[in-house]
Parts: C-alpha cells; structure tokens; sequence
C-alpha cells in the first residue's frame, strides 16, 4: 500500500514542478503581481458598489497592464491608507524613517468590465477548477464518522469564497454545499486532514499546512478510485516559496496521514458490509 501511496504522491509532485515550470505560471505571477489585495472591507465596498467585479484595479493599473477605463465609467470608491514618513528615535538613541498610517482617503477602481484594450491572458489553465463528477458511494459518510470521532461535527457551509474550513476552536468542519459530490468529499478529506494533523501542533506556516492537507487530499482521492487533480495540482502550486520543496518534505506525514484516513475507510466499509440487510 505504502508504494501505491508513495507513486500518488511522486505524481503530485511531477504536476506540480510542471505547472510552475511552465510560460502560463509565469505570465499568472508577473498579473498577480500588478494586482493589489484589497482588505476586507474593501472587498466589501467594491461587492456592495458592483456585485458582478472580478478583477479590479485603479487607471493606472489598468494602463499598466494595456487596458484603458472607458469614457464616462464611474468608478468603484474604496478607502486607501494615507501613508507618511516620519523620523522616529530607536532605544538606542538613533534615528530612524518609519512609515505611519494617519487615516484613510477615498480612490477609485475599476472592474475589467469597464475598460477595453489588450485582453489578459487566460489565466484557467493555472487555477484551480472546482471538480464536478459524483464520488464513489458511502465515503462521504465514512468520512463524516471519521470526522466525529476525531471531535468534529461536519456541517454544510459556506464562508466568503472558501470551498471549506475546519475550525478548531468550534470543532467544527464545513464543506459548501453547492459543488459536486467530488468535489465535496476532496474538500471534506482536506478539512480531515487539518483536524488530524494540526489540532495538536501548528504547522510552520500556512504554506506548509496546506500543502500537506491538499497532498492527504489528492492521495485519498487517488486511492478511492477517483482523481482530483485539477483541483489539487493548481491548489499546491499557488503556495509559494518552492512549493516543490515543502511538497517532497512534508511527502512522510502527508502518506502517513493518509494512511490512516484510508484504513479508517477500509474498516468502516468492512463493518458496514457486516450489517445484515435483509
Ligand atoms: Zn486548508
């Protein structure tokens, strides 16, 4: 069993160095990087000022990038931070330059939509896609006792734009409720695999933590017969700093996890045969 999981892994790996090796990956980090994260209350501003944006950015920006705002487009008002440079004195008696935030002003953005020039390029082939065939029968379910016996209570849920969350402080794990039966379960085996794995102990960073619970995911998925790759190679990808490196180390405890959560399945599948259902 170890080989069959360890060959899943090598896989994930393979696609991965693939996908950040190639022009696509590279074109996605060089817009990526044009684009600022915007706060949430921001995000905010910008939904309840045009519900249907996918890509903001201010005019010049948009310039930047070989686009222009179309005449007469108003434009989305979000709050910018006023930032100012001050000396400050350290404890040992130097000066040093800070910067300071001292309130907010009003700018303005614009949606894609609003504006006309070259066309960006697309970006689908390195994101994530969200998987949409049915899953194989019962494993939901025996993931779900899984969960509970791990403390969990599995709910159907959705929070802002993510696929699932597993919290710990509610013991609680979500799955939103309105993708297809693989992709349900791919999410349901990652939100697992951050309740097994770091209830306990926190992991280094964010980076690490999901790269392991998303290999956990795509080597329990491989195994039950069904593959969430396009789903799980982007999603590793997308982590930075060499996600290739923390793929190949965090590969033990990713095969480790997954392991169990695979021989669980198989357990619960043997007792379940057991019942009589005449
Ligand atoms: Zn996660």
């Amino acid at each position: 069993m170890n080989d069959k999981l360890r060959a899943a892994h090598n896989k994930l790996q393979d696609a991965v160095a693939e996908i950040v090796s190639g022009d696509d990956w590279k074109q996605m980090l060089k817009i990526a990087s044009k684009f600022h994260r915007y706060s949430f209350n921001n995000h905010l501003m910008i939904f309840l000022q045009r519900p249907d944006a996918t890509v903001v950015a201010g005019f010049n920006r948009w310039k930047s990038l070989g686009r222009s705002v179309r005449r007469g487009e108003k434009g989305i008002a979000i709050f910018a931070p006023c930032r100012y440079k001050t000396k400050v004195e350290t404890d040992i008696g130097e000066e040093q330059t800070v910067q300071q935030i001292r309130g907010f002003r009003v700018v303005h953005v614009f949606d894609i939509s609003q504006t006309e020039g070259d066309d960006l390029p697309d970006l689908d082939a390195v994101r994530p896609k969200l998987l949409d065939a049915d899953a194989p029968e019962g494993i939901w379910d025996a993931l779900v006792s899984q969960a509970n016996e791990a403390g969990f209570e599995v709910v159907r849920n959705r929070r802002g734009s993510e696929n699932g969350y597993c919290d710990f402080s509610s013991k609680q794990i979500a799955v939103r409720p309105d993708v297809a039966p693989a992709q349900a379960i791919k999410t349901l085996i990652h939100e697992l695999g951050h309740a097994l794995l770091h209830s306990e102990e926190l992991p280094r960073s964010k980076e690490v933590a999901e790269v392991e619970v998303e290999s956990v995911a795509y080597i329990v998925c491989d195994a039950s017969g069904f593959d969430s790759g396009d789903y799980s190679f982007a999603y590793v990808a997308r982590w930075p700093d060499g996600s290739s490196d923390l793929l190949r180390d965090s590969a033990d405890r990713a095969i480790t996890c997954a392991k169990g959560i695979l021989a669980s399945l198989e357990s619960l599948a043997k007792r379940s045969r057991g019942f009589c259902r005449c």
